[in-house]
């Protein structure tokens, strides 16, 4: 293609390349979600349309981005977490960080109609997502970036919960329910509940206290594949064929999308984590 004189302003384009061989996670959350909830009458503490719609979303993008492994939702926000070895868009952040946050807000209101039939989107107030990279050398790291979510999202679930109770429940002011849990720890807050109101806060759904674990199971669509060996016995990318690497892009491709609402803080979840992250 030929070249115009204006062709250098490129050469001020930043890279910004993710270190090879690491695992990017990307978080996106929704912008504005406290005013945006309330504009469109999320049910508190816990709009299960909405949850539901996030996890939706997430399945399309998954389905979209077959380097995705596995992903983690709570409330307004999902991570999405790449194969250590993808070679997306050359591993670009800004290309990366960009498509995940459009196509995941691309979907989110495609999908809206189908959990919120009754109210239409307002040009005013849509939805949008941030998104930001963030590398880990280790399934380590990955794992605990996993339960610092969660943990998040506990902290906040049993917050809101008592919260909300004081409130519809107990008839408090948001203000009175706010001085009421001043100061309270979580044991407090699990007896508060039970005392009260009888809510045995164990009993509430599993989505709110755990939030949505999805995994690519690759050993689902090819049980042959080298990812269900042990990862030490994997070669790395840039030994395998060409033929191999199409392989299993295609089983990726194929593999069914398992949703959980579990615990990942303790081992048993990691147990079987080879069928979808090595
Ligand atoms: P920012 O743009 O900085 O992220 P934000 O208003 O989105 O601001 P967050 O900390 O992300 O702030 O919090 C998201 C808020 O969205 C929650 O505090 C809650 O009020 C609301 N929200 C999100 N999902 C739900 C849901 N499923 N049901 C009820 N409320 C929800
Ligand atoms: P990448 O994902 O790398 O951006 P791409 O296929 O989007 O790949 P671009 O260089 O962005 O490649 O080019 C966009 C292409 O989209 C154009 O070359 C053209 O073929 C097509 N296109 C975009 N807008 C229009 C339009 N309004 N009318 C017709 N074709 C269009
Ligand atoms: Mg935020
Ligand atoms: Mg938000
Ligand atoms: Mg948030
Ligand atoms: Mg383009
Ligand atoms: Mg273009």
């Amino acid at each position: 293609m030929a070249k115009s004189r204006f062709e250098y302003v490129r050469t001020y384009e930043q890279d910004g390349i993710l270190l090879p061989n690491t695992y990017v996670v990307i978080r996106l959350d929704g912008r504005g979600f406290h005013r945006f909830s309330a504009r469109y009458n999320f049910r508190k503490p816990n709009d299960k349309r909405a949850l539901c719609l996030m996890n939706a979303t997430a399945k399309q993008v998954m389905g979209q981005i077959p380097d995705v492994a596995g992903a983690y939702g709570q409330s307004d926000e999902y991570s999405f977490v790449l194969r250590r070895e993808c070679r997306l868009f050359d591993r670009r952040e800004a290309k990366l960080v960009s498509t995940f946050a459009s196509t995941f807000t691309a979907h989110y209101q495609f999908l809206w109609p189908q959990y919120f039939p009754d109210t239409r989107l307002d040009g005013s107030m849509l939805p949008s997502f941030d998104a930001r990279a963030v590398l880990y050398p280790s399934l380590r790291e990955v794992r605990d970036y996993f339960s610092w979510r969660q943990a998040d999202c506990h902290i906040n679930n049993l917050y809101n919960t008592a919260f909300w109770t004081l409130v519809l429940g107990g008839g408090l002011s948001e203000h009175d329910a706010e001085q009421a849990l001043m100061g309270t720890n979580s044991g407090d807050k699990n007896e508060l509940l039970f005392s009260r109101f009888g809510i045995n806060y164990n009993n509430e759904e599993a989505m709110f206290r755990k939030g949505t674990m999805l995994v690519r199971d690759v050993c689902s669509a090819d049980p042959s594949s080298p990812e269900s060996t042990d990862s030490r016995d994997v070669p790395d990318q840039h030994e395998k064929s060409k033929r191999q690497v199409e392989r299993e892009e295609k089983a990726r491709r194929k593999a069914e999308i398992v949703e959980m609402h579990v615990d990942i803080i303790g081992d048993e979840f990691w147990k079987n984590s080879a069928r979808w992250i090595s």
